[in-house]
């Protein structure tokens, strides 16, 4: 998430392939150019009549297991290609999605962002808007929170930890202009719990889930080899960044989580925009109306 410079988008298409995480059904997203304060939008290419789905606030329709857009015809798992296109600075795309799932690759974000640097990048002719906080802001729920405390730049700093007594809380942080997305973020993969898994496999869920695709967690600790011994926390970063990225403009702010999810992420995100954004509201502008 870059706060500084010109609005980015991609200089040709690229084509991803692979299966979807929940679904385990084969989806193919076709990445494109969009023009500058497009944003980012998603289209259903297998939906007669299917009009983009912006990648913006208003359109989120369910956070549990992934981040679903849309109304009538959605998109879902789109949270770890948000997360490439704003780790890598491009903020305007058209993506065309077959299927109702993008493609998980291994469970990280490194599918999107080999496509996006493949696809490579062109400056536009508008300057980025970052959102500047004023004052902190912040969302909990039960034992997690989350907060935005006013900052040069974006930053994000984790603490997770698993339901397994083998497993010591983790930690990770990330900073615009000093960390490096591709490197440090983008291969951390989703993890869960093992058990969590099987009993999802049990009812028909998680279909795309194995342990080519999420980092899983047994009773005695993780059942394949974790890539950073902070994998789990730099993974929740990766899902933070790519759910602040439906704000639609990047943010100057240091985002400090502990034991949050695409929830708690959201729901900062809309107080965010509510109090900071295009349509603020108590400041002398207008309630955004999420
Ligand atoms: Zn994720």
């Amino acid at each position: 998430m870059i706060t500084v410079g010109c609005q980015r988008t991609i200089a040709r298409p690229a084509l991803i392939r692979g299966a979807g995480l929940h679904s385990g059904a084969p989806a193919a997203a076709r990445l494109l150019p969009a023009p500058a304060g497009a944003g980012i939008a998603f289209l259903r290419t297998d939906v007669a009549g299917a009009t983009p789905i912006p990648a913006r606030l208003e359109e989120v329709a369910a956070t549990a297991r992934s981040v679903v857009l849309g109304g009538s015809v959605r998109v879902a798992t789109v949270e770890h290609l948000m997360s490439a296109s704003y780790g890598l600075g491009i903020e305007n795309l058209l993506v065309e999605v077959e299927g109702e799932e993008l493609p998980c690759g291994d469970g990280s974000a490194l599918i999107f962002v080999e496509a996006l640097e493949a696809a490579g990048s062109v400056d536009q002719d508008a300057p980025r808007a970052p959102i500047v906080l004023e004052e902190p802001v912040w969302a909990s729920e039960g034992g997690s929170m989350i907060a935005a405390l006013p900052a040069g730049q974006f930053q994000v700093t984790y603490v997770v930890t698993a339901d397994a007594a083998s497993m010591a809380p983790q930690m990770a942080e990330f900073r615009e202009g000093v960390d490096d997305f591709a490197a440090s973020i983008a291969p951390a993969r989703t993890w869960g719990m093992a058990a969590e898994i099987e009993a999802l496999h049990a009812q028909g869920m998680a279909r795309g889930v194995s342990l080519e695709t999420v980092l899983a967690i047994g009773p005695d600790g993780f059942l394949n080899e974790p890539r950073f011994p902070n994998e789990m926390a730099r993974h929740k970063i990766l899902d933070a960044i790519g759910d602040l990225a439906l704000l639609g403009r990047p943010v100057r702010a240091h985002i400090v989580a502990v034991r949050a999810g695409h929830g708690l992420h959201v729901a900062l995100a809309r107080e965010i925009a509510r109090r900071f954004g295009d349509g603020r509201d108590a400041r002398g502008g207008q309630h955004v109306g999420y």
